[in-house]
C-alpha cells in the first residue's frame, strides 16, 4: 500500500498523489526518478517527490485522511520510468528550495531541470557513437614499444590517426579483427576513446604554457576544498585573466576527483571558449546552451549526471543539471542579465548557484570586472571572500577614460566634432576605432514632415524603428514589421523625417566621413544568421575593418586587441531612468565597452559623450573607477531603501481587457493588506512590509495587452516570502486568471 507524490508540470502548488498498483508495475518508484501518471485524459511524465508506504489498508486510509486525500479518487501510476534516481537528495533539495523561493510550482521547476527527451519519458542513457583516436605524440613517446609480433595491434595503430577519431563503422571497413587489439591498446594507453554526439574532444589540443602571475596564483590558492561551502567574489578588471584563474581552480578540483560546474552568459559560450577549457584541462568538457538539439542536450546532461564527464560549461539553465560528484561552482560575468530568466519560471541562476554550492557544501566563485551591486554588497559585508585582480595579465595598459562634454556642441548625426577629430587621428595612426550606440536600425522614429504623424506600433505603446536597408518599420518590443509607407497615412504628404540615431544611420554617416576606411557593423540585424556573429567578431579581431560600430553585443567577452579608441555616443538615458538599476547597468556597460580597447601593446582611449558631465555617479566612475562608483551607488540604494538593503517581489499581470490585470492585482493587494497586521505582529519590531500599486507597467500596452504590476517590499526576506505564500492559493483560485496572464518575479531585475 503505497502513495506516491509526483511533481508534474502545471499550476499545482503541491505534488499530485497517486497509488502504486504493484500488480500493474513491477518496478518500484524511487524519489528523484520519473513515473508516468494519468491526468485528466492525458498521460504525463512526472518526478517522484515522496513515497509513503502503509502496512495495511487501514493505515492507508488513516494516511489519506491525514493528507486530506480522497482514497477513492486516487488513480494509480501507469509506469515507473527510472528505478534509480535521476536527482540525488541534494538536487531535490535545491529544486524544492527554488520552487519555494521563486513561488513556482514544483512540477515546473523539475521540468526546467530535465532535458526535453527526458521530460517525454525517454531513457537517460544516450547511445553515443564511440570512436577512437591515437593518444597524443607526447604520451606515445613515453610508452614502451609494442612487440613486433603484436601484428593486429600494429595494424590497428597504422589505421588510426592522432587528429581524427574513427568509429566502429570506419574500422570495420578496414580491419577484420580490431575489438580485442583495441582493448589492449586502450589498456596500454596508446589509444583514447571518445563518445559523441555531444563531445567534440580533440586530444591534439596543446596546453598553453601560461604561468599564473602572482595575483592570479593568490586567487587560485584562496579556494580551500576542505572547507566546504565558501563563496568568493573574483573582481578582476577586463583582461586581468579571470578565465585563467577559473582554470587553475578547476584543475585543483579535478585533481581531487570531483566535477565542476561553470556558468557563462549565452554570448560567451563560443567554440573558442570550449577549446580554451579543453586545451588547458586536457580533457573533454560537456557544454549546454540554447544552440544544442534535443539529443545533444540530453547527452551532455547524462554524461554529467552519470559522472562520465568532469566539467560542464553551460548557460543559465545548466545550473539545475544533476552532478554525480560536484566539487566546485563557477560563474563568469556574474553581473550579466542573461543569468536571470525573464519569463516562465523566473529564477536567478546566480542565486541558485550560490544556494546550490551551499547545499552541496562546495566552494562557489562569482567573477566579473563589474560585479553586480548585490555581490559587491555581499563582499563588503564579508559574506563573500573578495579576490581582486588589478593588473592586466598580458601587460597591456588600462585605457584612458574621459568624459566629453557635448552641451552646446554641434553634433553631426550624434557625433561631436572633437570625437570626429579624434577618430581621424587614430585612424591615421593605424589604430582601430570602436563606436558604441545601443540602438539598432536607422532611426527610432519615422515622422511626417508636414503634419507630425509618427509611425507607432499598433500593439504596443512604442514607436516603430525605421530600418533603411530593408525599407521597413519594425517594433523592437513585439517584432511586428511592415514596409515603410510612401505617403503619410494622415495627410498623404510624401515628406518624412527620420528622427534620432540608430547603428544603421551611424554606419552610413561614418562611412561618408571616412570613405577609404573599411567598416563593420555588429548588431542584432547583421548577426541574425547562425555563425554571422562569430565571423564578424573574428574579422573585427583581426583588424580587417578599421571602424567597428556596435550595440551592447560588442560589450561582452570579445577582445579586440587593435582597438585604440572607443567612443560611447549616447549613455545619458542610463542616468535618468525610472528603473533604479539603470545607473548600475550604464556603469557596467561603460567599463565593459572600455575594456575592449588597447588589450595588446597599444594604450586605448575611451571617450564618453554626455550632456551631464557633472553627474556624481558618472564623475566618480570616470575619475575613480567602478568600485568607487559602486560604493556610492550602494549608499544611494541604502538611503532610498532599495535592494540589496530591502527585498522585492513584483507581481505582473497583463490582459487584452484594459481593466482585468488591474482588478486582478487589486484583489491580491486586498488579500495582502488584510494579512499584514498578523504578519507584522509575528515578526520582530524592526520588520517592515509594504505593498505598492498596482501601477501601469513602464510600457503599459505591449503586444496588444494592457500591463500592470504590484510591488511587495520588505527589509526581511523571510517575512516577504511568508506574506506572499499566504495569498498564493487565492491567486491561483482567482476567477480572473481565465483572462489574465500573471507572473511572480522574485528579486526582479527589471521594473
Ligand atoms: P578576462 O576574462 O579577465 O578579461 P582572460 O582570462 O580572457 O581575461 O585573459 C586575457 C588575456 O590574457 C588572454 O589572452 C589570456 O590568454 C591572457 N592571459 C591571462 N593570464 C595570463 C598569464 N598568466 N600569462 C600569459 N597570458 C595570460
Ligand atoms: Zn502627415
Ligand atoms: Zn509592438
Amino acid at each position: 500500500m503505497t502513495i506516491i507524490e509526483v511533481a508534474v508540470a502545471g499550476p499545482f502548488l503541491t505534488p499530485l498523489s497517486y497509488l502504486l498498483d504493484s500488480t500493474a508495475t513491477a518496478a518500484l518508484p524511487v524519489v528523484g526518478g520519473r513515473v508516468r501518471v494519468p491526468f485528466r485524459s492525458k498521460s504525463l511524465v512526472g518526478v517522484v517527490m515522496a513515497v509513503q508506504t502503509f502496512v495495511d489498508e487501514q493505515a492507508l486510509q488513516a494516511g489519506c485522511a491525514a493528507l486530506s486525500l480522497n482514497l477513492k479518487k486516487l488513480k494509480s501510476i501507469e509506469a515507473v520510468l527510472d528505478t534509480a534516481p535521476l536527482f540525488s537528495a541534494k538536487d531535490m533539495e535545491l529544486l524544492k528550495w527554488a520552487s519555494f523561493y521563486y513561488h513556482e510550482p514544483i512540477g515546473n521547476v523539475m521540468q526546467t531541470a530535465l532535458p526535453k527527451r527526458l521530460r517525454q519519458g525517454e531513457v537517460p542513457e544516450v547511445e553515443g557513437v564511440t570512436s577512437w583516436v591515437l593518444a597524443p605524440q607526447s604520451i606515445r613517446e613515453t610508452l614502451p614499444p609494442l612487440p613486433a609480433n603484436a601484428k593486429q595491434q600494429l595494424a590497428l595503430i597504422d589505421c588510426l590517426s592522432e587528429s581524427q577519431a574513427l568509429s566502429a563503422e570506419h574500422l570495420n571497413a578496414q580491419l577484420n579483427h580490431w575489438r580485442t587489439p583495441m582493448k589492449r591498446l586502450l589498456d596500454l594507453g596508446w589509444v583514447q576513446e571518445t563518445t559523441s554526439p555531444c563531445l567534440n574532444w580533440h586530444s591534439k589540443l596543446t596546453r598553453p604554457g601560461h604561468i599564473l602571475n602572482a595575483e592570479q596564483q593568490v586567487a587560485v590558492d584562496a579556494v580551500d576544498f576542505d572547507k566546504g561551502y565558501q563563496a568568493f567574489l573574483l573582481e578582476g578588471i577586463t583582461g586581468s585573466g579571470k578565465t585563467e584563474v577559473y582554470l587553475g581552480m578547476i584543475e585543483r578540483c579535478l585533481h581531487l576527483g570531483k566535477q565542476v560546474l561553470v556558468l557563462v552568459p549565452e554570448i560567451g559560450l563560443t567554440p573558442q571558449t570550449v577549446q580554451r577549457f579543453e586545451a588547458y584541462l586536457q580533457q573533454p568538457v560537456a557544454v549546454m546552451h540554447s544552440g544544442l538539439n534535443d539529443k545533444e542536450r540530453q547527452c551532455a546532461w547524462w554524461l554529467v549526471q552519470s559522472g562520465r564527464v568532469q566539467v560542464l560549461l553551460g548557460t543559465r539553465s545548466a545550473v539545475f543539471t544533476p552532478f554525480a560528484n560536484l566539487g566546485l561552482c563557477i560563474m563568469d560575468e556574474e553581473h550579466d542579465l542573461s543569468f536571470k530568466q525573464q519569463d516562465g519560471f523566473r529564477y536567478s541562476a546566480r542565486d541558485c548557484l550560490v544556494r546550490r554550492a551551499h547545499l552541496e557544501k562546495v566552494p562557489v566563485v562569482l567573477g566579473s570586472a563589474t560585479p553586480s551591486l548585490e555581490s559587491l554588497y555581499n563582499a563588503q559585508t564579508q559574506r563573500y571572500a573578495w579576490l581582486k585582480l588589478q593588473q592586466r595579465a598580458a601587460g597591456a595598459q588600462l585605457p584612458n577614460v574621459q568624459l566629453l562634454d557635448i552641451r552646446g556642441e554641434k553634433l553631426a548625426e550624434g557625433v561631436s566634432t572633437p570625437l570626429r577629430k579624434l577618430m581621424a587621428q587614430h585612424l591615421a595612426d593605424q589604430g582601430q576605432v570602436l563606436l558604441f550606440l545601443n540602438r539598432r536600425g536607422f532611426a527610432p522614429v519615422l515622422m511626417c514632415h508636414d503634419c507630425g504623424w509618427q509611425a507607432a506600433c499598433p500593439s504596443c505603446d512604442a514607436n516603430m524603428t525605421y530600418h533603411q536597408q530593408v525599407n521597413e518599420l519594425r517594433c523592437h518590443h513585439c517584432g511586428y514589421q511592415h514596409k515603410a509607407p510612401h505617403t503619410c497615412p494622415h495627410c498623404q504628404s510624401a515628406e518624412f523625417v527620420k528622427v534620432g540615431q540608430g547603428t544603421e544611420r551611424l554606419e552610413e554617416t561614418i562611412q561618408s566621413w571616412f570613405p577609404e576606411e573599411s567598416l563593420l557593423r555588429i548588431d542584432a540585424d547583421t548577426t541574425r544568421l547562425k555563425g554571422q556573429m562569430a565571423e564578424l567578431t573574428q574579422q573585427a579581431k583581426e583588424g580587417k575593418a578599421r571602424i567597428l560600430i556596435g550595440t551592447q553585443m560588442l560589450a561582452k567577452g570579445h577582445h579586440f586587441p587593435q582597438v585604440t579608441l572607443v567612443g560611447l555616443l549616447d549613455i545619458d538615458q542610463g542616468l535618468f531612468s525610472s528603473d533604479f538599476r539603470a545607473a548600475e547597468r550604464m556603469a557596467q556597460l561603460i567599463v565593459q565597452v572600455s575594456g575592449r580597447a588597447g588589450r595588446a601593446e597599444k594604450t586605448g582611449t575611451v571617450m564618453i559623450q554626455t550632456h551631464h558631465p557633472e553627474h556624481p555617479l558618472l564623475k566618480t566612475l570616470v575619475a575613480e573607477g567602478y568600485e568607487a562608483f559602486a560604493k556610492q551607488a550602494l549608499l544611494g540604494r541604502e538611503e532610498a531603501g532599495l535592494p540589496p538593503y530591502e527585498y522585492q517581489i513584483l507581481i505582473r499581470a497583463e490582459a487584452i481587457d484594459a481593466q482585468a490585470g488591474w482588478q486582478f492585482l487589486n484583489e491580491i493587494k486586498f488579500s495582502l493588506q488584510s494579512l499584514k497586521p498578523t504578519l507584522l505582529a509575528q515578526a520582530s519590531s524592526q520588520v517592515n512590509a509594504q505593498v505598492m500599486g498596482p501601477v501601469a507597467a513602464p510600457m503599459m500596452r505591449r503586444q496588444g495587452r494592457y500591463r500592470y504590476q504590484l510591488l511587495l517590499q520588505s527589509n526581511h526576506r523571510g517575512t516577504l516570502h511568508q506574506w506572499l505564500g499566504q495569498v498564493e492559493s487565492r491567486i491561483y483560485a482567482s476567477k480572473l486568471t481565465a483572462k489574465v496572464r500573471w507572473s511572480i518575479d522574485v528579486d526582479p531585475q527589471e521594473m
